[in-house]
């Protein structure tokens, strides 16, 4: 499988966040990983590309064991890029040097080449005309794209979002999404940490939803909408809608 995930458990402080999480997942998925505030969602994402290092089980991506000692953790982030509900941009660098950074400073690209790459990937955002304002110049769903052209400049296989519209506007949710599916129907292989049911049902092609550090349902997401398994699916997606009435 393209990313296997073995036995993973993860404790802070003694207390299990993850506990046995067994997944397989293929290469061009987009799988939507939904769950109530603390199940463990963003510390799994973490681990899958070395930003927390479990407690024990195994994860191998692409052919490359993530969980073990040697490998180079820079080859693994490479591979497995990672967007955040906080952009987290360079606020006295530019847009296109935001996006440029991570080619000349990890993959050591010449600074003329990283900046004609990023214009390429920023262009893929639809965000070219912006290259060279400053961050601060740019709306929260605009400074969200500028992370997500950030992070594909590195030429990743895998791209893991953490809640990547949690933090914007109404009016800016839809216009990362509708990258974010297009990513989705490039081939990438993509895990996204969402409270965005249409993209989780429409886009998705699978559901992972985590509760107290388990997987409880792992599912299609006409299946998980229409026929949820567990009571506790049942009651989360019960009160999604509620907020609607
Ligand atoms: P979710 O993303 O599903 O809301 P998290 O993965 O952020 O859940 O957190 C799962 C649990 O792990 C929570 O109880 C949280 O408080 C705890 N946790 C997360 N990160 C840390 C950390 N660095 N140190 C201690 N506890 C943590
Ligand atoms: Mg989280």
């Amino acid at each position: 499988m393209f990313i296997q995930v073995n036995n993973l458990n993860k404790s802070f402080h003694n207390e299990p966040v993850l506990k046995n999480i067994h997944v397989s997942i293929g290469e061009g998925e987009t799988v939507a990983i939904i769950g109530p505030s603390g199940a463990g969602k963003s510390t799994f994402l973490r681990t899958l590309n070395g930003l927390e290092k479990p407690t024990s089980g195994e994860i191998i991506i692409d052919g490359m064991a993530v969980t073990s000692l040697d490998t180079d953790l820079q080859k693994v982030r490479e591979k497995v890029g990672m967007v955040f509900q906080q952009f987290n941009l360079f606020k006295h660098m530019t847009v296109i040097d935001n996006v440029a950074y991570g080619l000349i400073r990890v993959k050591n690209v010449p600074k003329e080449e990283a900046r004609s790459r990023a214009l390429t990937y920023l262009d893929r955002v639809g965000l070219k005309d912006k290259a060279n304002r400053y961050p601060h110049e740019l709306s929260g769903g605009e400074k969200q794209r500028v992370a997500i052209a950030r992070t594909l400049a590195v030429e990743p296989k895998v791209i893991l979002f953490d809640e990547p519209t949690s933090s914007l506007d109404p009016e800016m949710v839809k216009e990362v999404l509708v990258v974010m599916k297009s990513l989705a129907q490039a081939g990438y292989t993509i895990l996204v940490v969402t409270h965005e049911m249409g993209f989780a049902r429409y886009v998705a092609n699978r559901i992972l939803f985590m509760v107290k550090g388990e997987i409880i349902e792992d599912t299609t997401p006409d299946v998980f909408f229409t026929q949820p398994q567990t009571e506790r699916a049942k009651a989360f997606l019960d009160q999604i809608l509620d907020r609607y009435l």
